[in-house]
């Protein structure tokens, strides 16, 4: 394939030959050794950097000069939906920022980083980002050091590191909405509100009813799908013990 692709750029059909990547570090050694590349496509945010692998991803590219295009700066909203101690660290020390802002200069700072898809849902978000990249001021020692400790009260939070990319979504014979449960119970574990408990439990059961966590067959296919390796049936079977852990204890 990659011969194929060669030709069609010394034909002029493509203009920078590259790759998306969700492999693991020795895959992407042997890709980018393998063969020429214009650029790679990699998932690069601070939670990654930290608790996956991006940073060992970021350094093979880096060795071997080879651009990267970053997708997921912000870790499918993650990083702009912080845990209550995180939103407050952050506020404390950079009280003019904002998550979305601090996560894409995060990004940004590391020199072989030529582009940032920025996945933007509304015209707010996009004067944000384009006012952080107008304005752009590089993230100093202390916010790098924040970058870390942010990571760190994510972690220790246990949200499950889904980035509502609804690739499982399209193999689910049961039609499960992953991402949505996923993201329900991220946010609740990341809430100090008071009603906390009932929004959960109010907002899992606005699901339709079939495509909830207890209707999954456990069939795995959803796994071979999933980007972020995630164990997809042990997570939601994690999500519904917590359901009704919850409703009992509103009863
Ligand atoms: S394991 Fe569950 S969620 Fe995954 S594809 Fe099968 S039924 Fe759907
Ligand atoms: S494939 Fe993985 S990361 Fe993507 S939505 Fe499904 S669980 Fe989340």
């Amino acid at each position: 394939m990659y011969d194929e692709l060669v030709k069609l750029k010394k034909e002029g059909l493509i203009k920078y030959l590259g790759f998306s990547f969700h492999g693991d570090p020795q895959m992407l050694r042997e890709v980018i050794k393998e063969h020429k590349w214009d650029f790679c496509q990699l998932q690069i945010n601070y939670l990654d950097w930290e608790v996956v692998n991006a940073q060992e991803l970021y350094q093979i590219a880096d060795e071997a000069n080879v651009p990267i295009i970053v997708m997921e700066p912000l870790r499918g909203g993650v990083l702009c939906n912080l845990p209550i101690k995180a939103a407050e660290k952050l506020k404390s020390i950079c009280p003019n920022e904002t998550q979305a802002s601090f996560g894409l200069r995060w990004v940004a700072n590391h020199n072989s980083v030529f582009t940032i898809l920025s996945g933007m849902s509304n015209f707010k978000q996009l004067k944000e980002n384009v006012d952080t990249f107008v304005n752009y001021k590089p993230i100093s020692k202390d916010g790098e050091k924040l970058a870390h400790d942010i990571a760190r009260i994510i972690q220790l939070e246990g949200a499950i590191s889904c980035t509502a990319c609804k690739y499982c979504i399209e193999v689910c014979p049961r039609g499960i909405n992953i991402p949505a449960i996923f993201g329900l119970y991220n946010m609740y574990k990341s809430s100090d509100a008071p009603n906390a408990d009932f929004m959960f439990v109010y907002n899992y059961n606005a699901l339709e009813e079939s495509s909830r966590a207890d209707k999954c067959i456990k069939c795995g296919l959803c796994n071979k799908n999933c980007p972020q390796a995630l164990d997809i049936p042990s997570l939601l079977a994690q999500v519904d013990k917590k359901v009704k852990e919850v409703e009992k204890s509103m009863k």
